[in-house]
């Protein structure tokens, strides 16, 4: 994570905080719950109960070289010095859980979710293969809903962590929500910042390879996109479900009507259940293919450097 100070606007100086710029992709078995999965309450855990999980943890931990850091609803994990462990917990972690929540979460995840920061490549991979019992598939970090556990290699950066800590809230306080929103607003985050106290995705790496689609013009009708099951999301995803997912919720931002998209999606999930009415009443289009010209030139425009 780099941390940087920035003038927005001329105006007001505000503090940007600036993560990784990393792609991240999720292995099969580590997606979130599935869409039809059925809300569990929301429970407040004690400091004895985090005392009680971190005891178990100890147990668990691969070598002395690691400490624990407990912020809620998280026990962050790392073996990078004490300090920075601390740091990330309180500059990305904390930061991240503040913003996501004030925007849209009002639940916590329904479980204490165990964040391992491994230094680097070496640490990631065999770690993770010791305490997940698998290899890791993706060198960024990925979130494992079935070991409540999100293990990541820090070195690459906190954007792909920003993206896996929507995943976790996302399961308890929208458990209908698709996959396309899902990721979606995960990867919106992967390069974040703060504008008038607010968290902003910013344009990022996923950029090129939309606008190169844009003008061949195989970017699917919105329809398509929504309309995907969490497999076609994953599986056969031809290249843009995460960028046009991404821009979507870019473009909404833009207008302040991302949380306004998402709460009426969440309200009316039961009968519009991939979120294409919703999107429609939220845009003030009755049609998609005329929203999806607007959005195509708007997202040509964007730079990213
Ligand atoms: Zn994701």
């Amino acid at each position: 994570m780099i941390l940087r100070q920035h003038f927005f606007n001329g105006s007001i100086a505000t503090a940007f905080l600036l993560f990784g710029i990393y792609p991240n992709s999720l292995p099969a078995a580590d997606r979130p719950a599935s869409p039809t999965a059925a809300p569990t309450p929301s429970k407040i855990f004690t400091k004895a109960d985090y005392q009680r999980h971190i005891e178990e943890l100890k147990k668990r931990l691969p070598n002395d070289g690691f400490s624990i850091v407990i912020q809620p609803p998280f026990v962050v994990i790392g073996d990078e010095p004490a300090e920075t462990v601390k740091r990330r917990s309180q500059q990305t972690v904390k930061w991240a859980v503040d913003h996501l929540k004030r925007e849209y979460f009002s639940d916590d995840p329904t479980e204490i979710i165990d964040i391992w920061l491994f230094q680097d490549a070496n640490s990631y991979e065999e770690h993770t293969a010791t305490l997940y019992g698998k290899k890791p598939t993706t060198p960024y970090g990925f979130y494992a809903s079935s070991h409540n556990a999100l293990y990541m290699n820090i070195a690459t950066g906190g954007g792909t962590l920003v993206h896996e800590i929507v995943h976790p809230f996302m399961a308890s306080n929208f458990p209908a929500c698709p996959s396309w929103l899902n990721e979606g607003l995960a990867s919106l985050y992967e390069q974040s910042a703060e504008r008038d106290g607010r968290i902003i995705g910013q344009t990022n790496w996923r950029l090129r390879g939309l606008q190169s689609a844009i003008r061949k013009g195989s970017v699917p009708p919105f329809e398509t996109l929504c309309q995907t099951t969490t497999r076609e999301f994953y599986d056969k995803d031809k290249g843009t479900n995460y960028s046009q997912a991404r821009y979507l919720c870019y473009f909404l931002q833009e207008r302040d009507l991302l949380q306004k998209f998402y709460r009426t999606f969440r309200k009316n999930v039961a009968t519009d259940p991939s979120g294409i009415e919703s999107l429609k009443s939220v845009l003030g289009k009755r049609d998609l293919d005329e929203f999806k010209q607007q959005w195509e030139a708007e997202v040509l425009k964007l730079r990213f450097d």
